[in-house]
């Protein structure tokens, strides 16, 4: 049984899933180069669950319960040398990577499974240079960690199917919907989904068929809204796998198909429009926005996962029976006494 988690890079996405790890009672080392990233980190912690307590899904003592499970590290053995399960979100660098793996696989037991969050490096290219690489797979959050249910788990080349099994029921305890990726691919399965979607968008932005704020309203108002009830296959399913033929003869021939980032795209980086990091990108933003479009984007998500994902289970979806909760925050209720941890 897993019960002690390092997690290497206490970023964007380390921080939340070190939170996502500890909330569900885990004992987690949380590793950073930068002192600066560690120290914002209980921080960030405490806004996220902020959200939780301002939905009254949580009390506000939870803030404390889940920073006391996390110990900050400033050194990478340390960090990793009790660890059953060690997942890396460090920056999207291979040659950083393998040198963090390389480290982690030297300092840790022959039980560790390791786990990056790469998302779009070869898992497989990294395992050629360490020897425990039948233990290592990515796992892919998406952001924000701690409300986005799926997370991708992706087999190597040399990935055991024990490092596999073990790794669903672990993302299954915390309460996540692991979705296996059988083949391993550049961008897994969800970012290339998501990339061809934003190819063809790019191209319509270029031809001036719409406008960036209508594009966001119809993705939203249409099929954004039709996903999240049934997914893109069932969607052809119950319009008719013809109609779609039909639709897919006519339009492939049409739709955009650059093999590098178009013009529009590639002017808006030189440009310095990179979104709410430099307040301009296919939109403008005062700090104000910012803080209230992240914070609306988060409750809505909140929302969403209840009746998507909770309310759907009456409430209770895998969750830790350990600790009682869901993983996705609703439910204390299944509590179970044999439970150690
Ligand atoms: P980030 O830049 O926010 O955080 C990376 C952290 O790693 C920083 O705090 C940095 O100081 C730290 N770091 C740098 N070198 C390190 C080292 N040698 N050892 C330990 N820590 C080190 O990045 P992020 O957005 O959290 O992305 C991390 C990984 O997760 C990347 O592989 C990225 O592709 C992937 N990812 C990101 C997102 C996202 O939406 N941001 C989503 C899914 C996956």
């Amino acid at each position: 049984m897993i019960n002690k988690v390092a997690v290497i890079g206490a970023g964007t996405m380390g921080h939340g899933i070190a939170q996502v790890f500890a909330h569900e009672g885990y004992s987690v080392s949380l590793y950073d180069v930068d002192e600066g990233a560690l120290n914002s980190a209980f921080e960030r912690i405490r806004s996220n669950l902020m959200l939780f307590i301002e939905h009254g899904l949580e009390e506000e003592s939870i803030i404390e319960e889940v920073i006391s499970h996390i110990t900050l590290k400033t050194k990478l053995d340390d960090a990793v040398e009790e660890a059953e399960f060690v997942i890396e979100a460090a920056p999207e660098n291979l040659e950083l990577k393998i040198q963090i793996f390389k480290r982690t696989d030297e300092a840790t037991s022959d039980s560790v499974i390791m786990a990056s969050n790469t998302s779009t490096l070869s898992i497989t290219e990294i395992g050629k240079h360490i020897k425990k690489r039948d233990r290592l797979l990515v796992t892919h959050w998406f952001n924000p960690p701690y409300l986005i249910p799926v997370v991708e788990i992706v087999k190597g080349a040399y990935t055991s199917e024990e490092a596999l099994s073990l790794t669903l029921k672990l993302l299954r305890d915390i309460g996540k919907e692991p979705v296996v990726v059988r083949k391993e691919v550049p961008g897994h399965l969800v970012n290339r989904i998501q990339m061809a979607m934003f190819r063809e968008i790019i191209g319509l932005l270029e031809q001036g068929v719409a406008s960036p704020e209508d594009v966001d309203k119809a993705v939203k108002g249409t099929f954004g809204l039709r996903l999240a009830a049934v997914g893109p296959l069932t969607t052809v399913d119950l319009a008719g796998v013809d109609l779609w033929y039909a639709g897919a003869k006519n339009l492939y021939p049409l739709l955009d198909s650059s093999h590098e980032p178009q013009k529009l795209l590639r002017t808006m980086v030189e440009k310095g429009f990179h979104g709410i990091k430099t307040n301009k990108g296919f939109f403008e933003y005062s700090d104000d926005k910012k803080a209230r479009i992240i914070r609306e984007r988060d409750a809505t998500l909140l929302e969403l996962v209840h009746i998507l994902y909770e309310r759907k289970k009456g409430g209770v979806s895998h969750g830790n029976p350990c600790n009682g909760r869901s993983g996705l925050y609703w439910t204390r209720t299944h509590k179970n006494s044999s439970c150690q941890r």
